[in-house]
């Protein structure tokens, strides 16, 4: 018989499973704390369960089943992790913390690979393997916890895939982190490229963590040029779209645009895109582009990204660029690129 599979597992499902195996219900809670408020990964370190019942846990339970397949650290103490899924599939995600500031941000995946095929994207170049599971995507963060012993107050749904095409396993995840792991809802942000159908659905749920979304252009025309989603959902219905999600949720979106050299990062780029959201409810995210091997795109000089980012504050928008993290070790935006399974 398989063992049970603890990290992913409800209250009262660890419950049943106590007393499945003899053992008294209220030792489920300790297990529960162990496991969600403390990250502990090993039974031995359950201290305040007999000993008895630690020996029968082990042969009966584990933890989780993904391991960390490979860590790697940044100069600037980013981490990177690669994780091992138990069918031998890889995905990554990130540590980030930022100076002076005491959020601990993990950046996670939500697929093994990615199917947009977005053409700056490094992430892109190793095609769709499939989705993870609710379990997978939670267990990213319970294993970074354990190993680095700290609480992370802040989980961006930006590492490899989109969230929004696995979409109930997301929600799922988003859930299991608020109920098990005590992460409110505004700590919690989703990326996506723009699946239109998928929006209309976060907006008729009335979800409360923050959506930004991947615009990376002002028009159709560049849109569709560099991601192949827009041919999908065009510019237009996409705008109409988040206006309807910031209408029901009352929320603002975050606009992300990756400035990448000669391709969107004109004065003329920064127009465009101040006219085309100067109605929604949004603020923007600037990300600089960063170079990979995989592709040819360049990032624009400092000089360009300075001028895009006065225009839009011109226009009125909040304007932030995102700091660049753990570039040394291929982990910011847009790198994150591992085989998808061991050789
Ligand atoms: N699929 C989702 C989640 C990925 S988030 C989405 O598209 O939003 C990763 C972010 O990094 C996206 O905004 C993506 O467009 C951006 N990105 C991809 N490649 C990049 C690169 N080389 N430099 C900077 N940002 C990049």
């Amino acid at each position: 018989m398989d063992k049970f599979e603890l990290v992913g597992k409800s209250l009262s499902e660890i419950e049943s499973f106590m007393s499945d195996i003899n053992q008294s219900k209220f030792r489920a809670k300790q297990i529960y704390n162990w496991l969600y408020l403390k990250s502990v990964n090993n039974f031995d370190d359950m201290t305040d369960l007999p000993l008895a019942s630690r020996e029968l846990l082990k042969e009966k339970a584990v933890i989780t089943s993904v391991n960390i397949k490979d860590k790697q650290i940044s100069k600037d103490s980013t981490i990177k992790y690669l994780f091992e899924f138990p069918d031998g599939c890889y995905a990554e995600a990130v540590l980030m913390r930022f100076d002076n500031r005491a959020n601990l941000t993990a950046c996670i995946s939500t697929q093994i690979g990615c199917p947009m095929g977005c053409s700056f994207c490094a992430t892109a170049k190793l095609g769709f393997k499939r989705n993870l599971t609710a379990v997978e995507i939670i267990q990213q963060i319970f294993l970074i916890q354990a190993d680095t012993n700290l609480k992370i107050t802040n989980i961006v749904y930006m590492g490899q895939g989109e969230p929004l095409l696995n979409f109930d396993n997301f929600i799922d995840s988003v859930n299991m982190f608020r109920e098990f792991f005590q992460i409110g809802a505004r700590r919690i942000t989703v990326s996506t490229c723009g699946i239109i159908p998928q929006i209309n659905k976060l907006a008729d749920l009335d979800f409360q963590s923050t959506l930004a979304i991947s615009l990376h252009a002002g028009n159709q025309k560049t849109r569709e040029a560099i991601m192949p989603v827009a041919k999908k959902y065009g510019f237009d219905e996409l705008l109409s779209a988040l206006k309807n999600y910031t209408d029901k949720t009352g929320r603002r979106v975050t606009i992300e645009y990756v400035l990448i050299k000669g391709i969107n990062d004109s004065v003329n780029d920064a127009k465009e895109l101040a006219y085309a959201i100067s109605k929604l409810k949004s603020n923007v995210n600037l990300i600089v582009y960063n170079e990979n091997e995989k592709s040819d795109f360049k990032r624009p000089s400092k000089d360009a990204v300075l001028k895009f980012k006065y225009i839009l504050e011109a226009s009125g928008k909040k304007v932030t660029i995102r700091l660049e993290r753990g570039n040394d070790i291929d982990a910011a935006c847009g790198q994150l690129s591992s085989k998808f399974k061991k050789q």
